[in-house]
């Protein structure tokens, strides 16, 4: 068929009949499947082509079975290792780039967490190709969607390196299901990398709520709470009523009314639930970078012309120590 072909167009033909292949990978801790980075596969799922996975760290067997499962995975990696258990990124990494390398990948989705974060511009330095960031949208096998300067402008990226290496915004695809799939467990290269880096502790925040980024409702306040114990005395009491996950502003954060780990924006975590509901925040659009995706806005300022408004589903122009604990009575007494 080929025969009268110049070799180019040969060339071209046999890279575009080459399969589409997408490594995942998957996040665990503690022995458990992070199920937030199971956006991931729902990314390479659009791509087309197998799904492989990747899971690392001590006694991963059940992690990797668990992994399995997933519906739309065609085969899981999985590394036994301790060194992979706090997911550094300075083992990590060159753990994929030698994964990528034998099974050469087309594409490779990260979620766009903290740990997807650290890892993924080390492995694209590792493969020398570039890192595609924080996409919410897939075009076709090479074109990628991302939001830029906090949401204010959206990119359309192309890239012509023959490896993608992307990370994915959460809030923008949905968990693939855990439940229904039956892939092949291998196990994979592990290049055992020696590195000065030593992980020494973590300091977890506890919470029996639900969790911030995945919350179908979410309780926000800001600075307009004035200290930490009127935030404690009026959010919590609201959240519970609507058995929703406590977020805060930027400013309430750092003003130690609340946790760092609450931050909702652009530098802190995307949300996007049925419901998000806010007090005392203006709405600075490094806030509504992290939930204007939200499907119902809901706000209560006592300035009618806080920027929170020209986003809001529904508006409450009122004093928050007021309207808040009346809300939160009327919500208990249903
Ligand atoms: P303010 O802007 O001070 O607003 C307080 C609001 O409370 C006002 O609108 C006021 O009318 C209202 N209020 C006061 N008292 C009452 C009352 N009694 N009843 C009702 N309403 C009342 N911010 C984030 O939130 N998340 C981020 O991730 C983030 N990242 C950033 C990154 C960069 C690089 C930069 C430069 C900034 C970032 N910020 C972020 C900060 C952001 O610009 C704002 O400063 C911050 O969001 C403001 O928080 P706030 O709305 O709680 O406070």
């Amino acid at each position: 068929i080929f025969s009268n072909c110049p070799r180019t167009t040969l060339y071209r033909q046999s890279a575009l009949a080459r399969l589409l292949s997408s490594l995942a990978v998957l996040e665990q801790r503690d022995g458990q499947l992070n199920h937030a980075s199971l956006s991931a596969v729902t990314a390479a799922q659009k791509i087309g082509g197998s799904i492989t996975g990747i899971v690392a760290g001590s006694s991963i067997k059940p992690v990797a079975e668990a992994a399995a499962k997933v519906k739309g995975i065609e085969k899981i990696i999985m590394v036994d290792n301790a060194a992979y258990d706090k997911g550094l990124p300075e083992n990590y990494a060159p753990l994929l780039a030698a994964n990528i390398k034998k099974e050469g990948f087309t594409h490779v989705f990260a979620g766009h967490s903290a740990f997807g974060k650290n890892m993924m511009p080390r492995v694209a330095a590792l493969l020398d190709v570039q890192q595609i960031s924080d996409i919410i949208e897939i075009q076709s096998e090479d074109t990628f969607v991302r939001p830029i300067y906090a949401g204010n402008a959206i990119l359309t990226v192309q890239s012509s390196d023959n490896i993608k290496l992307v990370t994915v915004r959460g809030t923008a695809f949905a968990a693939a299901e855990a439940e229904g799939g039956s892939a092949e467990v291998v196990e994979g290269v592990d290049p055992k990398v020696e590195i000065t880096t030593e992980w020494v502790s973590e300091d977890l925040a506890q919470s029996d709520r639900p969790e911030l980024a995945s919350a179908k409702r979410v309780v926000s306040g800001g600075r307009g709470l004035k200290s930490k114990e009127q935030f404690d005395q009026i959010i919590p009491p609201l959240a519970d009523a609507l058995g929703a996950a406590i977020g805060a502003s930027r400013a309430a954060v750092d003003s130690g009314f609340a946790d760092n780990s609450l931050q909702v924006g652009q530098t802190g975590k995307n949300v996007a639930p049925e419901l998000y509901l806010c007090a005392g925040i203006s709405g600075a659009i490094q806030h509504l970078a992290g939930m204007k995706d939200s499907k119902v806005i809901a706000a209560i300022n006592k300035d009618a012309d806080a920027p929170i408004f020209q986003v809001a589903d529904v508006g409450l122009v009122g004093d928050l120590f007021e309207k808040v604990p009346e809300l939160t009575e009327k919500l208990k007494a249903q």
